[in-house]
């Protein structure tokens, strides 16, 4: 009877632990430009706050640009229209400072240096990389786009923010099978 109550409690604990290991918590995305070359990569990963993009990035046009997180698992080049409208689960208006947003997949603009560098850290509260509606493991993936130009927060679909000029595809191990 002992033997029996501990060899199921054991069970569970492997269970829940394949569970946990379902999704990873942490993936890397590759950020390419229009004719492919790699721009560096944003590791993304699971916090208390939602998901952290932390990025190391070359190669961009300096200044303020748009960046976010697109519906679909997509980068074609050369225009990236592939990665379809702004991840948007919640059905809102799109912009940070709009009184119906945001789009779970809207973020701050990157403010990139003289150099074409970007590093730092910008976090998406709305988003997860655990199961749910806001999870950017999807059947279909999710993409991360940054633009041309800047987001201005408000407008309509996507913020004025000009051509895609550079996209990395969010897929998890699991969802390659
Ligand atoms: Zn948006």
């Amino acid at each position: 009877m002992h033997t029996k109550l501990a060899t199921g409690l054991l069970a569970s604990v492997v269970l829940l632990q394949g569970c946990a290991l379902e999704n990873p918590k942490k993936t890397e995305v590759d950020i390419k430009n229009p004719v492919g070359d790699s721009l560096g990569i944003i590791t993304i990963q699971e916090q208390a706050s939602g998901v952290e993009l932390d990025m190391d990035l070359v190669g961009l046009p300096p200044g303020v640009h748009a960046i976010h997180i697109h519906e679909l698992g997509k980068c074609e080049p050369p225009d990236f229209e592939s990665a379809g409208n702004h991840f948007n689960p919640e059905d809102k208006e799109h912009g940070l400072l709009h009184p119906k947003g945001a789009h779970a997949g809207d973020l701050p603009n990157l403010i990139v240096e003289d150099d074409g560098s970007f590093k730092g850290q910008i976090m998406a509260p709305l988003v997860t990389l655990s199961k749910g509606a806001a999870s950017l493991f999807t059947k279909e993936g999710t993409s991360i786009v940054i633009n041309e130009g800047q987001d201005d927060g408000m407008s309509q679909p996507a913020g004025d923010s000009g051509k895609r000029i550079a996209c990395g595809e969010i897929t998890s191990e699991k969802e390659k099978e």
